[in-house]
């Protein structure tokens, strides 16, 4: 019996079923308004096995659609999303450096990065406004906002969550919730919400400029910080993606020959830009952007800040006070200075942490098993992408399909119950920066995995050309085409050479 029979079993069309569960959901509470419960409230389980997997995202969608591909004959795929859409961070940063008119002359260029999960539906079953919020691992069940399912194998794949809260532990949530909406992040899978409200700050940060040339203008963004306030690692999606947005803004600064708008990048490091700091370095000064990163100076579109920490934000008054620390020549932090320093726009990027869920399941030290996905001590549950902390993998969305594919083989034995074994250090990643203009230039970090005690650990090289140019344009070309097979997770199919089209 395929999954269209067994919606027919269960006497609903997929579009229905798929209706019935969105409106449950905006009827709900925590729960969706559930009373009773049990393992068949979302969806009835029949004879053939069933893997469920939780989030929609980039290592998700990959997961769900190479084992449909594999053993869709044999097993039922099923994704909860908790979103009715995906918006893809990765080149989604190109939007900024363009005007619209740009775009519409650009056909090939036309794209939102969001995509609708309904093109996938007559593979498998994705429900969507479906928010998983707990479970039964013991029982294989899940409970979510529209109802208990039961699976046998289950993959967590809910990428990152922010954790602004403990970055800045004495503000309350009308102020916490405030950076959301006034110094947007947009870092993290939201359907887009973030990044279209960060896009229209920017724009509307550029008609301003443009409108009163006397006037001085300047936004602020920090990059990530590498530890939290008790100086542990933080969780840091995609870390050179505050560098990679600095730099399209100050390509459209320089296309749009703004010399009244100017960028502060803060950093916590000392004359380091952080994630492919040799790269983005000899861009911005070879491109104009910032002659000398450690002297800028009033004509640069750039200045760094660097030993620099965000301390508070007085939203109303539209000022940043950070604290900067001084160091001695042997590079130990000898005193720290408060600062302050106002903005017309910031975006701040804010502590990430693994979304509560996971702590739900599987409790919040969760361990995966030595050279694999599976968890420790949580036989076929698996955890994927960003979501993972186990094996020191860089969170990227290439990382993500890359593990999916080689844990294509440990789902099925899972769900086979003949164990197969996979290969982690065949993985690969490369993760892409945009640096360039016209044409567009990238520039890359790939890895290397090895395996060590059980886990695996990636180490990178951001490669550069014989005169030792790192951004290229064969670069973003292949930065388009991974793009392109992100858009192919969710049914979009299509080549920049053919000019397809990557949204919905
Ligand atoms: C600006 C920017 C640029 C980037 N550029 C690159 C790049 O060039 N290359 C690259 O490789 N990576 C890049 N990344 C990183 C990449 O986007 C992520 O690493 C990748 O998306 C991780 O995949 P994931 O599946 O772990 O998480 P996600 O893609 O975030 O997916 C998680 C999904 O889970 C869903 N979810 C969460 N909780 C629940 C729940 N309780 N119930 C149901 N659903 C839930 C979410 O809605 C989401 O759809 C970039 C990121 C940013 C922000």
């Amino acid at each position: 019996m395929n999954r269209r029979d067994l919606f027919k079993v269960a006497g609903v069309s997929v579009a229905a079923a798929t209706l019935t569960a969105c409106t449950a959901s905006t009827a709900g509470n925590a729960l969706g308004g559930i009373t009773s419960r049990s393992a068949n409230d979302l969806y009835p389980k029949g004879s053939k096995k069933r893997l469920v997997v939780v989030g929609g995202g980039i290592g998700g969608m990959s997961i769900a659609s190479n084992i449909n591909e594999a053993y869709g004959d044999q097993v039922e795929v099923i994704v909860l999303e908790q979103n009715s859409r995906f918006h893809a961070c990765p080149g989604s940063n190109i939007l900024l450096t363009k005007t619209a008119s740009e775009y519409v002359k650009e056909s090939k260029a036309t794209s939102t990065w969001i995509f609708d999960y309904n093109k996938k539906q007559s593979e498998y079953n994705i429900i969507t406004n479906c928010t998983v919020v707990g479970g039964d691992v013991k029982n294989k069940v899940l409970h979510t906002t529209q109802g208990d399912i039961a699976y046998d194998t289950l993959v967590v794949a809910t990428g990152i969550a922010h954790d602004a809260q403990s970055q800045f532990p004495t503000w309350d949530q009308s102020k916490l919730r405030r950076l959301k909406y006034e110094t947007p992040s947009a870092m993290m899978a939201d359907a887009g919400e973030e990044w279209s409200i960060m896009s229209e700050r920017w724009e509307n940060l550029i008609r301003q400029a443009k409108k009163n040339p006397q006037k001085a203008y300047q936004i602020v963004i920090n990059a990530t910080p590498k530890t939290n306030l008790k100086g542990g690692k933080t969780l840091r999606r995609c870390p050179p993606a505050a560098g990679e947005r600095t730099t399209v803004l100050a390509s459209r600064i320089k296309k749009e020959n703004l010399r009244n708008l100017k960028i502060k990048f803060m950093t916590e490091l000392d004359g380091s830009l952080g994630s492919k700091h040799g790269a983005f370095k000899q861009s911005w000064e070879s491109l104009g952007y910032c002659k000398d990163i450690l002297k800028p100076t009033a004509s640069d579109i750039i200045e760094p800040i660097f030993n620099a920490r965000i301390k508070d934000v007085d939203f109303d008054k539209k000022v940043i006070t950070y604290s900067q620390n001084k160091l001695n020549s042997d590079l130990e932090v000898v005193g720290s200075t408060m600062k302050a320093i106002a903005y017309n726009e910031a975006i701040i990027m804010v502590y990430q942490k693994t979304p509560a869920v996971v702590g739900k399941l599987f409790g919040d030290k969760v361990k995966l098993s030595a050279g694999s996905f599976e968890c420790l001590n949580f036989k076929d549950h698996f955890i994927l992408g960003d979501s993972q902390t186990t094996h020191q993998l860089p969170p990227s969305g290439s990382m993500a399909m890359s593990i999916a594919g080689i844990m294509t083989d440990e789902v099925i034995g899972s769900l086979t119950g003949k164990k197969r074994i996979s290969d982690y250090t065949k993985a690969s990643n490369t993760c892409f920066s945009l640096v360039g203009e016209n044409p567009n230039e990238a520039i890359s970090v790939s890895h290397t995995f090895t395996l060590n005690k059980g886990i695996v650990k990636g180490k990178g090289n951001v490669p550069k050309n014989a005169q030792g140019v790192y951004r290229d344009g064969g670069i973003a070309d292949a930065q388009a085409a991974w793009i392109y097979s992100i858009g192919a997770l969710y049914g979009n199919f299509g080549t920049v050479e053919e000019g397809g089209v990557l949204s919905s």
